[in-house]
């Protein structure tokens, strides 16, 4: 434990992953597990891991990349921290991110940018882009991320990791900081999927303090993962391969599809005609959930409090001026304003019908199918250094989001290169049924 931590300060130099260590716990927590004796029927005892800096961790700083909790540290740990914890893991630190996770490239951290390993003057993604460099850079070999609308997926696409998110439901989502409560998931970051499925496994199952946890049986991940894809039907949606994604990109999944027959499945060609709305209903419905979650924040309970307010409206108005970065404004914005009396149909009402629809065709997909088969992201990792727009950031999620809204379990596999940077694939599944994405992604690496 001593020398992971050692390593990934050294690492943490370039790259900046973490936002805190957590030296002290750690160590202590080592020490029990070698004054008990490891267990040698459980493969995660003693492992060193790293979680998200949105999710509680008891007694340690837990900021969301914000300067508003840039002091916060929480009295309890999150259900999925606190069952990494009890299967013997032990957290090293908290991974950078996005602001509240809203973001795709870790830039938009109070903390400062993350940076690719793969190649410093790229971003690692987002918005849980520390968590993935961590396991990328050889810091920790397990990471736990967020994913609202691609944000384990995306940074495991751009590091050249595994990166699950979970069927909506499967992990709670206690302890962790609301951002879109519809939409938020926790999912492992992992070198290999086997490592995914097995922590995907101790992180998963019902949970009392999370009414949205799924009481569905939680199986054993791992127990058809070698079984192949003979007979396997995977989904090879058009839209997802077309205008705006990288023809590397392209090339590396049509190269997958290829690989995929060769080892026995079918792949076919399919419609999920409605996708391309996601991201317009997606820019709805986020904010309006993130502007009601992030009311709590207000100077008053949690965080950073404005020191020059005069009464209790100025308190709120200047600690929440100066706690929240622009780009988490902005969604508080936009929330509020599709939210408000006059506008609740044409926006919200409207997002809500576009979101059925999605869900509509990806069952009817299922109908016929075992897995969809997509790329990740449409590009490799970007400069850190490219101007960005937010309407361009938001069109980078257009082929994770529709399965958040979908609320299907989806993960990022490494499909190739372009340039000397990783390039994933992403698998989608019916609900509940990660262990069939499990099956698919162990037999293509
Ligand atoms: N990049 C998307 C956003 O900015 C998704 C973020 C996430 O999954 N947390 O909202």
């Amino acid at each position: 434990t001593r020398q992971t931590i050692e390593n990934a300060k050294k690492n943490d130099e370039d790259i900046n992953a973490f936002v805190v260590f957590d030296e002290e716990n750690a160590i202590k927590q080592a020490q029990e597990i070698d004054k008990a004796g490891i267990d040698p029927d459980n493969v995660l005892s003693g492992i060193p891991v790293a979680m998200k800096d949105n999710m509680l961790t008891k007694g340690v700083l837990t900021s969301a990349g914000s300067k508003m909790l840039s002091n916060f540290k929480p009295i309890i740990d999150g259900t999925a921290v606190a069952k990494m914890k009890e299967a013997g893991t032990i957290n090293i630190g908290k991974t950078n991110m996005d602001e509240f996770a809203m973001g795709g490239s870790t830039e938009t951290s109070f903390h400062g940018k993350t940076k690719n390993p793969w190649n410093l003057d790229k971003v690692p993604g987002g918005s849980s882009g520390g968590a993935a460099a961590a396991v990328a850079a050889g810091d920790v070999l397990v990471s736990l991320g967020s994913d609202t609308g691609g944000s384990i997926r995306q940074p495991a696409s751009f590091n050249g990791i595994v990166g699950m998110k979970p069927t909506y439901g499967r992990v709670s989502r206690w302890g962790l900081i609301a951002f879109a409560s519809s939409l938020d998931q926790i999912g492992p970051l992992t070198r290999t999927v086997k490592d995914n499925a097995v922590v995907l496994n101790a992180i998963a199952g019902k949970d009392e303090h999370d009414m949205t946890s799924s009481n569905k049986e939680v199986p054993d991940f791992t127990a058809n993962i070698d079984k192949g894809v003979k007979g396997m039907k995977i989904a090879l949606p058009k839209e997802y391969l077309g205008e705006g994604v990288d023809k590397d990109v392209q090339d590396a999944i049509l190269a997958a599809a290829d690989k995929y027959r060769e080892l026995g499945a079918t792949v076919e060609e399919v419609s999920l005609p409605n996708s391309k709305y996601g991201v317009a209903a997606y820019y709805i419905i986020a904010p309006s959930e993130a502007s009601s979650n992030l009311q709590r924040f207000d100077g008053i309970r949690y965080g950073y409090r404005a020191q020059d307010a005069k009464n209790l409206e100025e308190l709120y108005v200047k600690s929440r001026s100066q706690g929240f970065g622009d780009e988490v404004k902005r969604r508080i914005m936009v929330g509020t304003y599709s939210l408000s009396a006059g506008f609740f149909d044409a926006y919200f009402k409207k997002a809500a019908e576009v979101r059925t629809l999605i869900i509509d065709d990806f069952k009817k997909v299922f109908q016929d199918y075992d897995v969809i088969l997509t790329p990740t992201a449409p590009t490799p990792a970007y400069s850190l250094k490219d101007e960005k727009d937010p309407i361009t950031m938001y069109m980078n999620d257009i082929l994770t989001i529709p399965v958040n809204m979908a609320g299907l379990p989806g993960m990022s596999v490494p499909a190739g290169f372009s340039d000397g940077l990783p390039i994933g694939m992403q698998l989608i599944g019916k609900p509940f049924d990660e262990s069939t994405l499990y099956q698919a992604a162990y037999a293509f690496e």
